[in-house]
């Protein structure tokens, strides 16, 4: 396995690869990897020849005053996990590769955005697009491949890469949990034990809210705000969102349905965590 940090050198190893004919299957994160990015490289390994991980944490996608500086980074614990999943390429460049002095070209989004996580986190979607496209750019790859568990990210991609006719097919994976529900995410490691504990309100709200439709509640404000009772009774626990969205607009709904998505975002201490699942049992 290589760990390419120049993009020329990754320019070039693609080129090699694709002159040969051979698929690529792309697989972008910020790194600290756990099961969820292992099972999004698992299905890269299937669906392409060469499977490529890019490892960078991208400073246009963080807010003032969020977390880039602290954001959790282990490059090396991440190679050997990247290895034993059968990468055959590490992506990892420098900030100042990617934004030389006098970069001034972003992406933007328009519509999906502006809800969910992009009201609450003004320009991380500019950010995301920025960086995708220009990875997909450098990558070249036939497909990339993406976690439901950020599921406005993988909606606004999807958007981007039909709108902008990318060549890359976009695959959406569903959100690998932990065995107690815990969606799994590089930032949990930022929880103390107690607060792992609060973490599972994420989960459990998902489950109740399915409950809840299950027997027969529809009213979105009704679930959200028993949801919100059960959010705050932990101590540690910041709401800030509890939404109820169509699947593919990402507007609020006003009744549940087959498109129905619960998406949250709560802190709980330090974190900020993000879940969502569709409300209503597939027939
Ligand atoms: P990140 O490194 O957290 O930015 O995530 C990189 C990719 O891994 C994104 O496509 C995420 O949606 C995906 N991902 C993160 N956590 C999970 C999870 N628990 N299950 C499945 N995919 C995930």
């Amino acid at each position: 396995m290589n760990i390419i940090k120049s993009i020329d050198e990754m320019k070039q190893w693609v080129a090699t690869v694709r002159i040969a004919g051979e698929t690529i299957s792309f697989v972008p994160t910020m790194g600290f990897l756990h099961q969820g990015h292992l099972s999004l490289l698992d299905e890269g390994r299937k669906r392409g020849d060469k499977l490529v991980l890019s490892i960078f944490v991208n400073p246009t996608q963080f807010g003032q005053g969020e977390d880039f500086e602290d954001y959790p980074r282990g490059l090396e614990q991440d190679s050997q996990l990247a290895q034993q999943a059968g990468v055959d390429v590490i992506f990892a460049p420098e900030a100042k590769q990617m934004y030389p002095s006098g970069y001034a070209t972003y992406v933007d989004v328009e519509g999906i955005t502006n809800t969910l996580c992009g009201t609450s986190r003004p320009g991380h979607f500019r950010g995301v697009c920025t960086v995708v496209s220009k990875l997909f750019n450098i990558v070249q790859p036939h497909n990339a491949i993406f976690g439901s568990k950020d599921f406005q990210q993988l909606a606004v991609i999807k958007r981007m890469t039909l709108d902008l006719n990318l060549p890359v097919e976009i695959i959406g994976m569903p959100i690998f949990r932990e065995a107690d529900g815990l969606a799994m995410s590089s930032r949990n490691v930022y929880l103390s034990p107690d607060q792992r504990k609060q973490a599972l309100v994420l989960s459990r709200s998902l489950q109740r809210a399915k409950e809840m439709v299950s027997s027969g509640e529809t009213g979105c404000d009704v679930i959200i705000r028993q949801l919100k009772m059960l959010i705050e009774q932990q101590p540690d626990a910041r709401i800030d969102y509890i939404q109820i969205c169509h699947q593919l607009t990402l507007e609020d709904q006003t009744h549940v349905d087959a498109d129905s998505v619960l998406l949250l975002a709560v802190y709980v201490g330090k974190p900020r965590l993000i879940d969502n699942g569709f409300l209503q049992a597939e027939s």
